[in-house]
Formats: C-alpha cells, structure tokens, sequence
C-alpha cells in the first residue's frame, strides 16, 4: 500500500479515513495532532516547567520525545521527568534503564524516586506479605502520591503523563460502570485544577492519539522502549472495557474517537453539575499531601500495610 500524499511505501492504513500514510508522513501528523492539543486545551503556558512521569515504556517515553521536539522552540518553558522505581525485579530494571538512555539523549534531566526509600519497602517486598490488597491498587496509590509530591519538590507546574486514546476512554468507561461520579468529572487532556498549592495539574498531550500509533511512532522513529508487561498486571475490568472498545472500532472503525467527542461535549455539563459535590480537597491529617477526605488514600493504605511514608521525601 502506498501513502496517500508521497505514494511512498506506507506504514499505516486507517480504516475509519480511507488512507494509507508512510513513516515520514505518519510521523508528521502524529505531531501536528499533539501540538494541537497542546494549544486547544491549553495545556503549557509561558514559563511553565514541564515535568514528565516517565517510566520507559511506549507512551510517556513518546510524551517526553514529542515534548521535547514541541517545546523545541519555546525558550521560556523547562522540561524534566520524573520516573517511580517502584522495585519490580526483572520489570523495571529495564525500562529505567530506558528511561535514563533516552534523558540523556534528549539532554533532559531526570530524577529517580523509590518506593524504598519513601515507604521502607519495595512493591515486590510489600506483596510478598499475605494480603488481599492488589498490586495495581497498592502500586497506583503509591505511585500518584510520589508523582505529585516528587514533581511539586521539582518546582514542577505541570506533571505531563502518557495517557492515550485508549486509556483514557477505558477509564471513561469503568469510572461510568463503577459509578465514580468523582473521577469521571476530573477526566479530561488537563483536568480541573482546583486553587491548591499541594496539587500539580496533570497534563494529557497524547489523549487524542490511540494506542497502536503510540507504538508504530515509537518503532518508525527508533525509540527504544519497555515491551514486556508488568508481572503483576491484572487489571480484569480494565481488560474487559478495553476488549470490548477494540472489537466495537473493529466494527465500527473511527468510534474511539466518537467516544472521546461525545464525552468531552458532556464534560462541561457534567462538570458544572457534579463538581462541586466532589470538589473539596483538603490537606491528609497525617501526610500533609492532597486528599478530598481527612485522612488521605496513601496514609490509609501504608497503615494497612504497616509501612511508615518518610516525612521527607528522597528524590
Ligand atoms: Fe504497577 Fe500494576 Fe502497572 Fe505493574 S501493572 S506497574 S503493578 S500499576
């Protein structure tokens, strides 16, 4: 198949457009798509600095690639990344070396924060406890907080994550299935930002690329990427949404992005409706960080676990 504007060998054919695109091209719109969003959702300002949440797999590696290729020209603005090591042996020892390969080709720099050092254990040494907590609740939970505070002690104004088209309606989907009224309203490329000093604002640039061209810009543009999953993903309702979306776009191709329109003309209404209901942030009674009860998720799950979080951070 050729591509449609050079009549080069093509890379991609898109079903729901009726066009074949080669690598060059590919690569061109890809770009183009990001940098839009960036502007129409207002993501970056002037002298923003723009931390990363890279852990060295296909999407926040390609965020921090494309950010950086973006952001080329903007001189006011800062980028660095910050990457969790939450201690997966035979996992992450790969994708951080990943991680720090492509900082120090990009010259960006990066910092590294452990779950063994802000919480006294690594995730393989907190699961090896008899528990009926799973690993990607421990891990998220964990993981959200360390990003939020690490980048905040970073000087950070925006925490940029990999986010693409299929994770984000997959979890439109399972935040309407499970009823969470409040995560739902706080969707979005740059969710709602409460006035908060603690909190920093998680950008989405990659929200309206889907996952599989995530991977092929990756793979025609040479950037070395974690491949392998996780050994202890077992996200089944995650899984189930996910399968379900892929077989209604086989179907019905161009309707991950109908999904994705549709929500984003509701969220205002829903927004105006709900958020206030589900609003209010606080600051943990005990941890200091951010949280819309008294005491927040972290704090309840270290002391589940029996894990002390270090007052100070070690980034
Ligand atoms: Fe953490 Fe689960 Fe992701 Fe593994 S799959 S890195 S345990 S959230």
């Amino acid at each position: 198949m050729k591509c449609w504007k050079c009549n080069k060998e093509a890379v991609i054919y898109r079903k729901f457009e009726g066009k074949a695109w080669c690598g060059e091209h590919f690569s061109e719109q890809m770009e183009k798509k990001v940098k839009k969003t960036i502007r129409k959702e207002g993501l970056i300002d002037k002298g923003d600095k723009v931390c990363v949440a890279l852990s060295g797999g296909k999407d926040s590696s390609l965020t921090l690639y494309l950010l950086n290729k973006i952001l080329e020209r903007w001189h006011d603005v800062e980028l660095t990344a910050l990457a969790i090591d939450e201690g997966i042996s035979g996992y992450r020892e790969e994708s951080l070396g990943n991680a720090k390969k492509l900082c120090k080709e990009l010259d960006v720099e990066l910092k590294i924060v452990s779950f063994k050092d802000n919480f006294g254990k690594n995730l393989d040494e907190i699961l090896q406890e008899d528990m009926d907590i799973g690993a990607c609740t421990v891990c998220g939970v964990f993981r959200r907080w360390l990003l939020n505070k690490a980048s905040r002690k970073m000087g950070a104004d925006k925490l940029a994550v990999g986010h693409n088209l299929d994770d984000e309606l997959q979890s439109i989907f399972m935040n309407y299935l499970k009823g969470d009224m409040n995560r739902l309203v706080r969707m979005g490329a740059n969710p709602p930002l409460k006035e908060n000093d603690l909190l920093v604002s998680r950008i989405k640039p990659l929200r309206n690329i889907p996952e599989k061209e995530c991977g092929l810009y990756c793979l025609v543009n040479g950037i070395e990427v974690q491949e392998d999953e996780c050994p202890y993903v077992n996200d089944s309702m995650r899984f189930g949404v996910r399968d379900f979306l892929n077989e209604m776009e086989k179907e019905s191709p161009g309707i991950k992005f109908s999904a994705i329109h549709m929500y984003d003309n509701l969220l205002p209404i829903l927004r105006e409706k709900f958020e206030g209901d589900y609003g209010s942030l606080n600051k943990c009674r005990k941890c200091g960080e951010i949280t819309n009860k008294e005491v927040c998720k972290t704090c309840k799950l270290a002391e589940k676990l029996d894990l002390d979080i270090k007052t100070t951070l070690s980034v």
